[in-house]
C-alpha cells in the first residue's frame, strides 16, 4: 500500500529474527514447504524481531489518511498557512529525501499540538475561526477515510508523535 508512518524503538535486542522478510518467504527458500509450516513462518517469525516490537517499531500505521487530513488544513487555512506548519510540511513533497520525512522528536511535539488544536477546535465548532472550520469540515466530510475515519486518524497521528517524544527517534514518513 506504501506510505507508511513509523517510529523505530529503541531496544537493545532490535535485531530481526531471521527470515523474517517477504524475500526469506520458506516457499521460495525451500522448494517443499507444507502450507502449515508457512502458515508458522508468517505468524512466528515474518515481521518479528527479538525484542518483540512487530516490524521493530513502537508504532506504525498508513500515513495515507493523515494527509488527507493535511489537504484539508491547507484549503481551509489557506490565508494563515503557519498555523499548521507541520501538517503543511508531510504533504510538501520537496520535504521528502529519497522518498522518506524525517520529523525530529522537537518536531513530533509540534504535530502533537496541533492534532490536539484541532480536536480543541472540534469542540468548540470553530468558533475562534468559523469560516475556516467550515470549509475544513466540509472537505473532511468529503474525504474517504482508507483505514478508519477523522478521530482514529487523530489518535493514530497522536500515538506515533508520542512514540517519537518517548523515543527520542524520529517519526519516519515514506512516500
Ligand atoms: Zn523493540
Amino acid at each position: 500500500m506504501g506510505k507508511w508512518a513509523q517510529v523505530k524503538c529503541d531496544c537493545p535486542n532490535r535485531i530481526p529474527l531471521p527470515y523474517n522478510t517477504w524475500h526469506q518467504d520458506p516457499r521460495t527458500l525451500h522448494k517443499r514447504v507444507t502450507p502449515f509450516q508457512r502458515e508458522k513462518w508468517r505468524n512466528e517469525v515474518f515481521g518479528k524481531f527479538e525484542c518483540g516490537h512487530e516490524n521493530g517499531m513502537i508504532f506504525e500505521f498508513w500515513q495515507g489518511d493523515l494527509m488527507q487530513i493535511s489537504y484539508a488544513l491547507k484549503t481551509a487555512f489557506a490565508s494563515d498557512s503557519e498555523r499548521f506548519e507541520i501538517f503543511n510540511k508531510i504533504i510538501n513533497i520537496s520535504e521528502y529525501f529519497d522518498e522518506t520525512l524525517f520529523l525530529s522528536p522537537e518536531e513530533a511535539e509540534l504535530l502533537k499540538l496541533e492534532i490536539e488544536e484541532i480536536q480543541n477546535l472540534a469542540k468548540i465548532q470553530g468558533a475562534t475561526c468559523w469560516k475556516e472550520w467550515q470549509i475544513f469540515v466540509r472537505e473532511i466530510e468529503n474525504t474517504y477515510f482508507l483505514d478508519g475515519d477523522f478521530n482514529k486518524t487523530l489518535q493514530d497521528g497522536l500515538n506515533l508523535c508520542e512514540a517519537s517524544i518517548k523515543t527520542g527517534n524520529p517519526i519516519e514518513l515514506e512516500l
